[in-house]
């Protein structure tokens, strides 16, 4: 009872919410960046607003007092335009920066972000220092629409803003104490008309933005906690629970994409198949857990042999292994299954008492193959298997490739 009422009110503590979902330190900095990327984003249209917002009031400022602004409206409001317009192309430049980098470093990304939003964060905060100047030279502080366009602006980034820096709250209350500060200052020195709206004002935005910043927290959690689901069932898909590599269904995708590139680019392709020779005699020896262990090995052993990402390696079926190779010529495609047989023999397993050989050995058969737009992944596995069925009826523990015994001396 008392957990359901702590996760109804999650939404409204972004803290809750992540100790309530059993998410770490790590897990909150990721949402935070993934939240900060969209928000960069979003904030990069409020920055080119700005800007066009900045010049046009200066301008029209200027035409106002009669090119006489400065004058009339006071050096620190035109000094805060102008730091308010450079923050604001600073922030454009930092977004883009970070957008073109994109793969390349995630860790520049993320810092990049941050800083695109905190950059046009203090070009609001300049905006509404220079309104307030303007104001305050003139005598009387009213709502402006530039100040009102500010405070909407700066109620979106009070949003933001907490996502990766200090605590909503905290943010929050520092603006507001500081808006009070403001307008008690301009009350007393100038008597000025509209300081009940400045108070209203600070109230409801410290409230609201606190409000979305923390639904907006709460939908970043559920989006990753979604998407950590279906990566691990993805995973769970893809991958042989035993041996950990990739099974037929990663296989018939891993196809789906491939083949078209291959047949584009022409590819010389080896395809590999192995399996253990004698290997229900092993079953029968050890046991079928220590026939698992043995597939473990095995497995473990092909995936530090071949490490290149060019490698596609599958378990087809109980304990038949493919492996698709993109390689230059015939000669690397022979060395490549006997590096393959001999890294198995060379664990050393112990094989049952009665087997040929005393450690665990492995046949191979292969097809080395330039791709056309004829290929047929079948037909061409056929053949593979025509090869492997060769290697088995021909002794075992060797390799066939293309329809050739290779040497192994
Ligand atoms: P050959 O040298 O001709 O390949 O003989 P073999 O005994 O290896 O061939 P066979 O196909 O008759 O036996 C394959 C065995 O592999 C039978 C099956 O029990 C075993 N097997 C298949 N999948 C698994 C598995 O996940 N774990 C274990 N322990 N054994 C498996
Ligand atoms: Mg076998
Ligand atoms: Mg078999």
């Amino acid at each position: 009872m008392k957990k359901d009422f702590r996760s109804n009110l999650q939404f409204l503590f972004p803290k809750l919410a992540l100790s309530l979902n059993h998410l770490n330190k790590n897990d909150e900095k990721q949402i935070k960046d993934e939240l900060c990327d969209k928000m960069s984003s979003a904030t990069i249209f409020i920055a080119i607003a700005m800007a066009i917002i900045s010049i046009a009031v200066s301008l029209l400022l200027q035409i106002e007092s009669g090119w006489k602004q400065i004058e009339v409206y006071g050096i620190s409001s035109f000094v805060c335009d102008l730091v308010c317009l450079t923050l604001a192309i600073t922030s454009i430049i930092l977004k883009a920066v970070s957008y073109f980098n994109k793969d390349k470093n995630e860790n520049k990304k993320n810092i990049l972000n941050r800083l695109s939003i905190d950059a046009l964060f203090v070009a609001i905060l300049s905006m509404m220092a220079g309104s307030f100047y303007a104001d305050s030279e003139k005598g009387f502080l009213s709502v402006t629409p530039t100040m009102s366009i500010s405070i909407t602006i700066i109620s979106f980034l009070l949003i933001v803003q907490p996502i990766h820096a200090l605590d909503a709250w905290i943010l929050n209350s520092l603006v507001s104490v500081i808006m009070l500060f403001l307008s008690i200052y301009a009350k007393i020195q100038f008597d000025i008309q509209g300081f009940p709206y400045y108070i209203i004002i600070t109230a409801v935005f410290v409230l609201m933005s606190r409000l979305v910043n923390s639904i907006l927290f709460y939908a970043g959690i559920q989006k990753y906690i979604q998407e950590s689901i279906s990566n691990s069932l993805m995973d769970t898909a893809m991958y042989d629970e035993l041996t950990h590599c990739k099974n037929r269904y990663a296989l018939k995708k891993s196809l789906e994409k491939n083949i078209p590139l291959w047949k584009n680019n022409n590819s010389d392709l080896l395809i590999a198949m192995f399996d253990i020779d004698n290997f229900k005699e092993y079953n029968d020896y050890f046991s079928h857990q220590g026939g698992d262990g043995c597939l473990k090995q095995i497995a473990n052993v092909v995936k530090l042999t071949f490490p290149s990402p060019n490698l596609e390696f599958y378990r087809y079926g109980g304990e038949e292994f493919l492996l698709i190779f993109e390689l230059d010529d015939i000669a690397t495609a022979s060395e490549t299954l006997e590096t393959l047989r001999k890294a198995v023999a060379d664990l050393n397993l112990k094989a049952p008492p009665k087997a040929p050989k005393d450690y665990v050995t492995i046949s191979i058969g292969g097809l080395f193959f330039e791709v056309n737009d004829e290929f047929d992944f079948n037909k061409s596995l056929s053949e593979v298997d025509a090869n492997l069925y060769k290697a088995k009826s021909s002794g075992k523990d060797i390799c066939f490739l293309n329809d050739k015994l290779i040497d192994n001396q």
